[in-house]
C-alpha cells in the first residue's frame, strides 16, 4: 500500500547526487560533512590495497578462542508470508497538508567543498619507501623501518602556548615531589585547611622538591645533571638538602634497580624557615569579611566565593563536626546577608575550611590532635602544590618533538595530553593500549603491598592521525593466521622460533608448535627469521589478520551490517521539530556511511521504522515509485511485517528513501500520541537484523518514559531524596531486568543500538541505556532539546556517529604471558564467560579497560606480555582480526614500579572502577575505598621509596604527583557527590560515558582545560598557556574557555574591555551579551575569528559535539561554571585541592604510623 500517491520530483535512484558527481570517498569515515569538523585525525583508510579474499580454506581447526556465538537464524526466508496476519491497521495516506515535493536527496552546493578532502592529506597505508622491498606472499609489503616520518604537527593537533623555560624543563627530571611541612607533621587545631580560616598570615615555602643533585645512583648513570632548581617554587632559602627522591622516568629500565639510598635523607632540621618567603601566598580559602584576597584580583567583593558562616557549613557529609574532635571550634561568624540559602542554602559550602569536612572520611579522629608541637598557622600555597598545568607542560616540552617508538619494553608513553608521533617498532601504540604500569611488580605480594592497580585501557579500533601507519592486514589464505597450539594466541614478534625455524616456542605459555609448511622460514645467525622485517606480525605491535570462514558464525562468511533508524513519532518529538530535523538530515547523511577501502559505495543496507505507542515499518525497495508502510500495533510480541524491501541499498532505493523522509514529517505532524514503547522497538531491529542474516546498529531517537503498555514498559521511579542513603545505589540499577534480557539477545545477533535522547523530563536512562550499553553503543542526551541551540549538537554527533569506523559481532580476548591475567573488566560490552568481551559492536571510540592479577611470579628477565585480539567484522563483512601487543618489564623493587606508572591511566581505572561500584556499594562507600587505595599507594611508596626520616612530609612519586588532584576532581564528579542541577539521568548517563572513555576523555573530563581567550595570540594557530582551573586564577578583565569533552563554557569577567565584548559578541556593553546563544556570532575581526577557531578545533579533538555555554560573571549561569573550576572546593561539598591533599597527607601518615 502507498503512503503517498504523488509521484516522486527526485531524481532517479542510482544516479548521482547534484554537487556529488565524481565525488571520491577514499575511506570510510574520512568524508565530513558541512558543519562537521574535520577529524582531528585523517580517515580510515580501509584495508590494504591488494588485499584478496581469500579462497575458504578447508581443513582448518575451528578456533578455540573465538567460539562462535549466536544460534542460527530461524526465521525462514518466507516468513513474510506470515505477515499479513500480524499487521495491525495500515495506515491510510495523511490528509493534513500535502508532502512537500520530493527534493531528492539533492545537496546544497556547499558539499562541493568535499571534494578537497580525502586524497591529499591522507596518508594511505604503505610508505612509499617501502615499495622496494621484497614482499612475502600473502602479506602486505611492510618495512617495519619505513614508518613515515615525523612531519610537523597539523594545526588540528593541540598546541600550547610558549614552551617552557628551562626551569619547568628541568623539574621533569626532578625527584620526588615533597611537601615539608612542618605544620604537616604536626596539624594545627586549625588544621591545613581542615580548620576554619584565620587570620594569621600563612607560611609559604611549606612544598617544595628540590634538585635531585644529592642522588648520585642516577646522576651517575642516567639521571639528569644535579640541579638545583625547585620546582618552581620562588623559594629564597636554599633547597633542602637531599629530600627529594628521583624517580623520573629512564628510556630503559635497569632491572632490579635499587630503589634510592636512604642515606639521601632528610633531617627534621632541614625545614625552610617559615618567614623569609619571597611572595605571601595565595589565600586558598576564602576571605574572611574584611580580608583581602592575595593574588590576582578575582572578582568583586561578592564574586569572591564568600566564606559561609560556619554555623551554615553542615553539607551532605555526615559525620561529627569536627570541632569535637579536632582541636577548637572555628570561629563564629555572623551570617552574611545575601550568601545564604542560595540553591537550598549549600551555598555556605565554599571552598576552604571545613569543619565536618574529617568527617567525611574514615580515619582521621586524631586529625590536628597531635600533641608536643606548636601549632604553625599556615596554608599551603596553591602554587607550591604539584600543578597539572606543569606536569602537562613539562611533558609537551619533553617528549612532544620526538617521535614515540616503541621498540623498547616497558616504556613509559608521553602523556595523552602531549602531541606526539608513534612509530611502531614490536609494541602497540599507546593510543591502542595504555598501562597503570609499564613496570610491573614480579609478586602478586608486591603488588597488593603497594595497591597500584595493574590494568590496560585499550581502544582497539583506535584512530590515528594521518601520519601514522595503520594496522597491516595480513593474509595466510585459508589456512588462517598461525597461533599457538595450547593457549591459541597468534603469531606475534615476541614468539621464539626454535629448531632451525621449524617450529616456535610459545611467549605466553611456554608451549611450543610446529610451524606449519606454508609459513617455515630460515632464522638468521640471531635466531631470528630472516623475514621478520617483511612480516608485520614478526615485527610490528599492531596488525591485522584476515579471518577465515573458521572465525565466522555457523561458519558462514557474514553478510555485510545494516542500519535502522528508529524515529519516535510522538508528540513531543513532532512538536519540537525534531521528526523533520532527522528526516532532512538522513537525506544527504546516508551518502555518508562507512566505506571501506577502495570501494565505491557502501556495503551498509539501511531500514527505517517509526514508532509511538505502535510501530511502522516501510518498505523502500527500489521498484517501489513510493515507500510502503506496515503497522505492527500488537507490540507485545514484536515481528517485522516485511522482509523484502525493509532493508536496501542507498543508491538502489534513494529516490523511494528521499520521498519516505519527506513524507514522515508530514504524516505524523497533527498527531495527538504523546506516549510511546521502547523495549518493542529495539525488537524490531533485532528480529529485523536476524531475518536479514546480519549484524549492524540500531539508530534509535527517543523522547520519552516509555510508559505505553508493552513489554519493557517503565514507571517514573526519580527520587533524588534517595541521595546519601544506602538505596542511592538504585538509581544507577535498572528497574528490570528486562533490558538485560534483551541486550543479550541483541549481542548473539551483533545488533549494536545507539541511543539519542531528548528528555523533558526523567526517562530513566539507567534503564534505557542498558542495551546501549551492553552492546557497546553511545548513548547521547539532549534535555530539553530546543532546534535552535541544540540542532547543531545533535547533528554534528549524528554525522559523527553514522560515519565513524566500527566494527561488528566483535568478540575480544586479552591473553597474558604466564603469572598474571585479564581479571576484571569495564566497558561498553557483554560478557557470557570470564575471558571473553563480547561487543554486538565496538567504533573507534570506545574503550575497554582490562584489570590483571598475578596467578604466579613473574620474572624481570621475561617480563610480561599482553596480547588483546579481537575479531570483528568490519563495514563491509570482512571478519578480521586485529591484534595487538605489548610487553612490559618487571620489577623486584617497589621504585622501579612507581618510577613507570602513568597516572593519568590510573585515574581512568579509577573512575570506571568507582563508577561500577556504586551499582552495589552507597556513594559513600565507594568514595572512601577510593581514598583510601590512593592513600595506601602513596603510603607504600613513602614508606619504601622514599626517605624515612622525613615523617611529616608528604612525598610524592614524581609519575603520580598529580594522583591527589585528579582523584579529588573524581570524588567530587557528579556520579559519586551529585551538583544540585545535576539530575538521576544526567548521571546514570554521565556514568555510562565514563565507563568507555580512552585516557585522553576521563583526563579533561575530569581536569577540565582551562584557557584565557584574551590572551590568544591572534597571529598564530596556537592555543593560549592552559591555566589551573581555580577561580582565583581568573581576572576580572579577562574571558576564559573551559572545556571537559562534553561542554564548552565562555566566561567573560565583568571587567573585560568593550572592544573586545564588541568583537566577541557583537554588542557593545557586558549587559548585552545573551547566555541564551549556543555560538558565538560570526564576525569579521581577528579576536572573534581566533576564539572561533580555538572552539572549532576543540571541537575536531572531542569525540562529541560539545554544548556552548556563554557565562557571564556574577550571572546565575556562573554557578554551573564554578562546578568545573575543580581545584576550588565545590558546592555540593566536594574538597578544594589543597585540603584535599592535606586531607591525603594526613591518611598517609595514618597508615605509616
Ligand atoms: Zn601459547
Amino acid at each position: 500500500m502507498s503512503v503517498n500517491q504523488q509521484a516522486h520530483t527526485g531524481p532517479p535512484y542510482g544516479q548521482p547526487q547534484p554537487g556529488y558527481q565524481g565525488y571520491q570517498q577514499p575511506a570510510y569515515g574520512g568524508q565530513p560533512l558541512p558543519g562537521v569538523p574535520q577529524s582531528q585525525y585523517g580517515a580510515y583508510n580501509g584495508p590494504m590495497p591488494g588485499y584478496q579474499q581469500p579462497v575458504p580454506p578447508q581443513g582448518y581447526f575451528p578456533s578455540l578462542g573465538f567460539p562462535s556465538k549466536g544460534s542460527p537464524v530461524s526465521l525462514n526466508s518466507d516468513a513474510s508470508s506470515l505477515a499479513p496476519n500480524f499487521i495491525g491497521s495500515l495506515r491510510a495516506p495523511p490528509t493534513s497538508g500535502a508532502p512537500p515535493p520530493a527534493s531528492g536527496a539533492s545537496l546544497p552546493s556547499s558539499h562541493l567543498a568535499y571534494s578537497q578532502f580525502g586524497h591529499g592529506d591522507v596518508q594511505n597505508g604503505i610508505p612509499a619507501s617501502a615499495a622496494p622491498m621484497q614482499r612475502p606472499p600473502a602479506s602486505q609489503p611492510f618495512l617495519p623501518g619505513s614508518a613515515p616520518t615525523p612531519v610537523s604537527q597539523t594545526s588540528t593537533f593541540q598546541q600550547y602556548g610558549p614552551p617552557p623555560a628551562s626551569v619547568q624543563q628541568l623539574s621533569n627530571h626532578m625527584a620526588g615531589m615533597t611537601i615539608g611541612s612542618t605544620t604537616a607533621s604536626a596539624p594545627p587545631p586549625a588544621g591545613l585547611g581542615y580548620g576554619p580560616p584565620t587570620s594569621i598570615p600563612p607560611v609559604s615555602g611549606s612544598f617544595s622538591a628540590t634538585g635531585s643533585g644529592l642522588y648520585t645512583p642516577y646522576t651517575a648513570s642516567q639521571g639528569p645533571p644535579p640541579t638545583s632548581v625547585s620546582q618552581g617554587l620562588p623559594l629564597a632559602q636554599p633547597p633542602f638538602p637531599g629530600q627529594p627522591i628521583s624517580t623520573q622516568r629512564l628510556p630503559t629500565q635497569v632491572p632490579g634497580f635499587a630503589p634510592p639510598p636512604s642515606s639521601t635523607g632528610i633531617g627534621p632540621s632541614s625545614y625552610p624557615p617559615t618567614a623569609g618567603a619571597p611572595r605571601p601566598p595565595t589565600m586558598p580559602g576564602p576571605p574572611l569579611p574584611g580580608q583581602t584576597v592575595a593574588g590576582p584580583p578575582t572578582s568583586q567583593p561578592n564574586h569572591v566565593s564568600s566564606p559561609p558562616p560556619p554555623s551554615a557549613m553542615s553539607g551532605p557529609h555526615p559525620g561529627p563536626p569536627m570541632s569535637g574532635l579536632h582541636g577548637p571550634p572555628p570561629p563564629t561568624h555572623p551570617p552574611q546577608p545575601g550568601y545564604q540559602m542560595q540553591q537550598n542554602g549549600s551555598f555556605g559550602q565554599v571552598r576552604g575550611p571545613q569543619p565536618n569536612y574529617g568527617g567525611a572520611y574514615p580515619g582521621t579522629p586524631n586529625y590536628g590532635s597531635q600533641p608536643g608541637q606548636p601549632p604553625p598557622p599556615k596554608r599551603l600555597d596553591p602554587d607550591s602544590i604539584p600543578s597539572p598545568i606543569q606536569v602537562i607542560e613539562d611533558d609537551r616540552s619533553n617528549r612532544g618533538s620526538e617521535p614515540f617508538a616503541t621498540g623498547v619494553r616497558g616504556q613509559v608513553p608521553p602523556l595523552v595530553t602531549t602531541n606526539f608521533l608513534v612509530k611502531d617498532q614490536g609494541n602497540a601504540s599507546p593510543r591502542y593500549i595504555r598501562c597503570t604500569s609499564y613496570n610491573i611488580p614480579c609478586t602478586s605480594d608486591m603488588a597488593k603491598q603497594s595497591q597500584v592497580p595493574l590494568a590496560a585501557v585499550i581502544k582497539p579500533l583506535a584512530t590515528l592521525p594521518p601520519e601514522e601507519t595503520l594496522p597491516y592486514l595480513v593474509d595466510h589464505g585459508e589456512s588462517g593466521p598461525v597461533r599457538c597450539n595450547r593457549c591459541k594466541a597468534y603469531m606475534c614478534p615476541f614468539m621464539q622460533f626454535i629448531e632451525g625455524g621449524r617450529r616456535f616456542q610459545c611467549c605466553f605459555c611456554s608451549c611450543v608448535t610446529e610451524v606449519p609448511p606454508h609459513y617455515f622460514q630460515h632464522l638468521d645467525h640471531t635466531g631470528k627469521r630472516v623475514d621478520f622485517c617483511d612480516r608485520p606480525e614478526l615485527s610490528l605491535g599492531s596488525y591485522e589478520f584476515l579471518a577465515t570462514v573458521d572465525y565466522c558464525k555457523n561458519n558462514k562468511f557474514p553478510s555485510p551490517p545494516a542500519f535502522i533508524f528508529m524515529i519516535d513519532v510522538s508528540y513531543n518529538a513532532v512538536k519540537s521539530g525534531l521528526v523533520r530535523l532527522i528526516c532532512e538530515e538522513l537525506k544527504s547523511l546516508l551518502d555518508y556511511l562507512p566505506r571501506e577501502g577502495n570501494m565505491e559505495e557502501s556495503a551498509i543496507r539501511v531500514g527505517f521504522v517509526t514508532y509511538n505507542k505502535v510501530l511502522h515499518f516501510y518498505n523502500v525497495k527500489s521498484s517501489l515509485a513510493q515507500p510502503q508502510m506496515m503497522v505492527v500495533s500488537d507490540v507485545a510480541d514484536m515481528f517485522v511485517p516485511l522482509l523484502d524491501g525493509f532493508l536496501v541499498n542507498v543508491n538502489e532505493s534513494r529516490t523511494v528513501i528521499a520521498s519516505l523522509l519527506d513524507q514522515i514529517p508530514e504524516m505524523f505532524a497533527d498527531t495527538r500520541e504523546t506516549e510511546t514503547v521502547f523495549a518493542p522497538v529495539i525488537q524490531a531491529g533485532l528480529e529485523a537484523l536476524k531475518a536479514a542474516e546480519c549484524a549492524g546498529k540500531l539508530f534509535i531517537f527517543h523522547t520519552s518514559l516509555p510508559i505505553a503498555e508493552a513489554p519493557g514498559k517503565l514507571k517514573n521511579r526519580d527520587d533524588k531524596k534517595l541521595i546519601n542513603t544506602d538505596k542511592e545505589k538504585t538509581l544507577f540499577q535498572p528497574q528490570t531486568n528486562f533490558y538485560s534480557n534483551l541486550a543479550k539477545d541483541c549481542v548473539a545477533q551483533g545488533c549494536c543500538v545507539d541511543l539519542f535522547l531528548f528528555p523533558n523530563q526523567y526517562l530513566d536512562v539507567a534503564t534505557l541505556g542498558v542495551v546501549t550499553y551492553q552492546t557497546g553503543g553511545s548513548i547521547y542526551k539532549y534535555a530539553y532539546f530546543q532546534l535552535e541551540i541544540d540542532q547543531d549538537r545533535f547533528l554534528n554527533d549524528l554525522r559523527r556517529d553514522v560515519q565513524k569506523e566500527v566494527g561488528f559481532d566483535a568478540v575480544m580476548r586479552v591473553r597474558t604471558s604466564t603469572g598474571i591475567r585479564a581479571t576484571d573488566f569495564f566497558g561498553a560490552f557483554y560478557m557470557s564467560n570470564t575471558t571473553d568481551v563480547e561487543m554486538a559492536g565496538l567504533d573507534c571510540d570506545k574503550t575497554i579497560t582490562v584489570e590483571f592479577k598475578h596467578d604466579d611470579k613473574l620474572s624481570e628477565d621475561s617480563g610480561a606480555l599482553l596480547q588483546c585480539a579481537l575479531l570483528y567484522t568490519s563495514c563491509a563483512g570482512q571478519r578480521r582480526l586485529r591484534i595487538h601487543n605489548l610487553s612490559l618489564n618487571c620489577c623486584t623493587q617497589l621504585a622501579d614500579l612507581y618510577r613507570n606508572c602513568e597516572t593519568d591511566t590510573l585515574i581512568n581505572y579509577l573512575a570506571k572502577y568507582a563508577y561500577r561500584g556504586v551499582l552495589g556499594s552507597p556513594v559513600k562507600t565507594v568514595r572512601d575505598a577510593l581514598i583510601n587505595q590512593c592513600a595506601q599507594i602513596l603510603a607504600c611508596y613513602r614508606k619504601n621509596c622514599a626517605n624515612p626520616s622525613s615523617a611529616g612530609q608528604l612525598i610524592l612519586p614524581e609519575c603520580m604527583k598529580l594522583l591527589p588532584v585528579y582523584l579529588n576532581c573524581v570524588l567530587k564528579s557528579d556520579v559519586l557527590q551529585p551538583g544540585l542541577e545535576v539530575t538521576t539521568d544526567d548521571r546514570a548517563y554521565i556514568r555510562q560515558l565514563v565507563t568507555s572513555m580512552d585516557v585522553a576523555e576521563t583526563n579533561v573530563f575530569f581536569y577540565p582545560r582551562l584557557l584565557p581567550l584574551t590572551k590568544a595570540d591572534v597571529d598564530s594557530d596556537s592555543l593560549p598557556a592552559a591555566i589551573r582551573n581555580s577561580e582565583e586564577r581568573l581576572s576580572k578583565g579577562d574571558m576564559y574557555l573551559l572545556e571537559n569533552g562534553l561542554n564548552i563554557f565562555v566566561w567573560v569577567g565583568v571587567n573585560v574591555q568593550q572592544g573586545l565584548i564588541q568583537n566577541l559578541f557583537g554588542v557593545s556593553s557586558f549587559s548585552q551579551i545573551s547566555n541564551a546563544s549556543s555560538t558565538l556570532p560570526v564576525l569579521e575581526n581577528p579576536f572573534s575569528k581566533k576564539v572561533r577557531s580555538i572552539v572549532d578545533m576543540l571541537q575536531m579533538q572531542r569525540s562529541r559535539y560539545m554544548k556552548l555555554i556563554i557565562v557571564k560573571q556574577e550571572d546565575k549561569l556562573e554557578m554551573l561554571f564554578k562546578h568545573f573550576l575543580v581545584e576550588d572546593k565545590s558546592l555540593s561539598g566536594g574538597a578544594s585541592y589543597v585540603d584535599f591533599l592535606c586531607h591525603m597527607h594526613k591518611e598517609i601518615r595514618q597508615l605509616l604510623s
